[in-house]
């Protein structure tokens, strides 16, 4: 609990970023401060454990930041799901709604086959991102065990897009 509240501690908030009206969560502070990073790295492998995967999917870039030392502590593989005209193999993509327009999000199509997946994030909002990263994973035979997040904005509704994938996140903000 102690350690909860000092990563919370380190994450900084700044008003009207990117635009006006957003609260945004800035994680540089936390990941540049070692034993809060640590700290960070250790409880996210406490849940991602409890989902029993094959494979980390990290949803580019923050994911990538806690989504890699996580899947290199439990000694299974680390996917990229990339910005669109990253990846040089075959891959598949898949697009999702922004406030103002749409992004998507590749993955190499023979990064999953048939293994169980945790997708992993810095944060999760209205869920459209982490839930483009499920529809890929599931696109390419995975079977999505869970999505874990360092910060969950609940008053987004993030979760009950992501459907019946099991959510875990270490901090929760509710307004
Ligand atoms: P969403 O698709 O709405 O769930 O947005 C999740 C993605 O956008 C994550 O990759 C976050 O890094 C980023 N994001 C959305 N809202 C915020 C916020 N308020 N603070 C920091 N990052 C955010």
């Amino acid at each position: 609990m102690t350690q909860l509240l000092n990563i919370q501690s380190k994450i900084r908030d700044i008003p009207d970023y990117p635009k006006p009206g957003i609260l945004f969560k800035d994680i540089t502070p936390l990941v540049g401060d070692g034993p809060a990073f640590r700290a960070t790295i250790e409880l996210l492998c406490e849940r991602v454990r409890q989902r029993s995967p094959e494979l980390i999917v990290g949803i580019e870039a923050r994911g990538f930041i806690f989504g890699a030392p996580v899947a290199e502590r439990l000694g299974i593989g680390f996917v990229p799901a990339r910005k669109p005209g990253k990846l040089p193999g075959k891959r598949v993509s898949e697009s999702y709604a922004l406030e103002y327009g749409t992004d998507a999000i590749e993955m190499h199509e023979d990064a999953v086959h048939g293994r169980a997946v945790v997708v992993v994030d810095d944060l999760l909002a209205t869920g459209g991102t982490a839930a483009a990263a499920i529809r890929l994973c599931e696109r390419l035979n995975g079977r999505v065990v869970g999505a874990v997040f360092v910060v969950e904005l609940g008053f987004l509704g993030g979760r009950a897009r992501l459907g019946g994938t099991h959510v875990d996140a270490l901090l929760g903000y509710d307004a």
